[in-house]
């Protein structure tokens, strides 16, 4: 993108540029298949499937031998303590300054002397998260692939940020005043608005954001610049699988205010220009969920890049980890939270069905599934309890409910069963729906319940709560 040198501080308006994303890349894995998600889903955790394995959650599971084991709750095995698994302060203040600033851009264009680099406030988008409209007409397999980028996108981001997405499709009613609203549209290149895309016809995605100018109150820089609105455009005909789910989130995240870097100098970010050549089923690299969190849950809106190591003060490169494992037929159950500079993320992982649940000829009537809960608090407490899924295979409804919840204190491993004291009123209860393998919550106490079976003929479940107050994963076996 280019950015207006009003947006410099030099006070001059030029017209905002689009940012293309080009594509040569002919090897884009297909995605497997999972429930479509609609519009209605986009509140859940992620959902990714991982060849043999299926993985519920932000994509921060420990290595299995990480941690040291805690505690045996039941049939889980439990494990907690800290793993150096984060990009860290000097990396990301890297990235950032690297994002914010112009190399030589002026040069030519604003008759700027040679190797001048020009120094921006970190852009974002205004101080509420937006929401999502695909336009009117698109495809349901292209709703999904919205759907997950989103869901990729909010994994990463504070429960006080969580982009919106509209239940119904763009009308001239609902996106006729833009503002606050980001539109999805599927379009081959040709359709795009005039001017936008290279003649050759190989871009295959481009953000437009809407800014707004927010005055300062310093004479060196009266005005910052900030996004209050955008379109995407994507020509789905031109890329596919993970790639297309990368390029949907890049051009999202462009309207969240991140700009392209260096590839070289970063490869493992989808902010460069092209597309990044890593390709993960999880969307978003580190790097780029850190900075999301970074922009929306540490940094003050305006801020200079002089100011981001002060800011960012005390930036963990380390998470506090709880981790529990269950043992099922021809597999393992693992589930938990990591804990890093203030962001909670739940996870579960297990081994994929071999059909859908309502498939399975030998599962009939209501079926169950019990196990156990483990989780952490914004406070790093590790909060434990009962889990138990119950389907009725006639109507694919059943609930959720976790039990006996009892907490440790801040950063202490969890004990033995009992010897916590009670979390809340111990106990939470959610109505739950099954999407294929998966089932999401459809009501019961405040928080969001995403899940899905595991083992070749649904051994096991597990999946992830969330609220402001405990992310914790849950696992366990019929
Ligand atoms: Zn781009």
């Amino acid at each position: 993108m280019k950015l207006p040198l009003a947006y410099l501080g030099l006070g001059v308006a030029l017209t905002l540029g689009a940012c293309i994303h080009r594509s040569d890349d002919a090897r884009s894995p297909e995605v497997p298949a999972l429930p479509l998600q609609t519009p209605l889903q986009a509140g859940q955790a992620p959902i990714v499937a991982l060849g043999n394995t299926i993985h519920v959650g932000a994509d921060v599971a420990p290595q299995a031998d990480a941690l040291p084991q805690a505690a045996l709750h039941g049939d889980a095995r439990v494990f907690h303590g800290s793993v150096q698994d984060g990009v860290g302060a000097a990396e990301l203040i890297a990235y950032l300054e690297a994002d914010s600033t112009l190399p030589q851009s002026g040069e030519e264009e604003y008759g700027m002397p040679p190797d001048t680099i020009i120094e921006a406030p970190l852009l974002r988008f205004r101080a509420d998260p937006p929401t999502v409209y695909v336009a009117d007409g698109t495809p349901p397999a292209l709703v999904d692939e919205t759907v997950r980028a989103v869901q990729a996108i909010n994994a990463a981001l504070p429960q006080d940020w969580q982009l919106g997405f509209s239940h119904d499709p763009a009308t001239a009613d609902n996106i006729g005043s833009p503002e606050g609203k980001i539109l999805v549209r599927f379009a081959l290149q040709i359709e795009w608005p005039r001017g936008i895309g290279s003649p050759t016809g190989k871009d295959v995605g481009v953000a437009l954001p809407t800014y707004r100018a927010v005055p300062t109150g310093d004479p060196e820089a009266p005005v910052r610049f900030e996004i209050v609105a955008g379109r995407v455009f994507v020509d789905h005909t031109q890329t596919k699988g993970l790639e297309r789910l990368g390029v949907i989130a890049h051009e999202l995240i462009h309207l969240l205010g991140r700009n392209h870097v260096d590839a070289a100098r970063f490869p493992e970010t989808i902010m460069v220009d092209g597309g990044s050549e890593e390709l993960t089923e999880h969307i978003l690299h580190l790097l780029d969920r850190e900075a999301l969190l970074t922009v929306y849950g540490r940094l003050e809106p305006g801020t200079v890049p002089g100011d981001f190591a002060t800011e960012l003060g005390g930036w963990a490169d380390t998470s506090l980890h709880v981790r529990g494992a269950i043992d099922i037929e021809d597999g393992e159950i693992s589930f938990g939270a990591a804990l890093r500079n203030g962001l909670s993320q739940p996870w579960a992982t297990g081994p994929s069905p071999d059909t859908a649940l309502e498939d399975n000829n030998a599962l009939s009537g209501s079926v169950s599934w019990s196990g156990r809960l483990l989780g952490l608090t914004p406070g790093a407490e590790t909060v434990g309890g009962a889990a138990a899924l119950s389907v009725d295979l006639a109507t694919l409804a059943g609930t959720a409910d976790f039990t006996a919840l009892e907490q440790w204190a801040a950063d202490a491993a969890p004990g033995a069963l009992g010897t916590g004291t009670m979390w809340h009123d111990g106990d939470l209860s959610y109505g739950i729906e099954v999407r294929g393998n998966t089932f999401v919550q459809t009501g019961g106490d405040a928080g969001t319940v995403t899940g899905a079976f595991f083992g070749p003929a649904h051994e096991g479940m597990g999946g992830v709560l969330e609220r402001d107050d405990l992310s914790a994963g849950f696992g366990g076996k019929r």
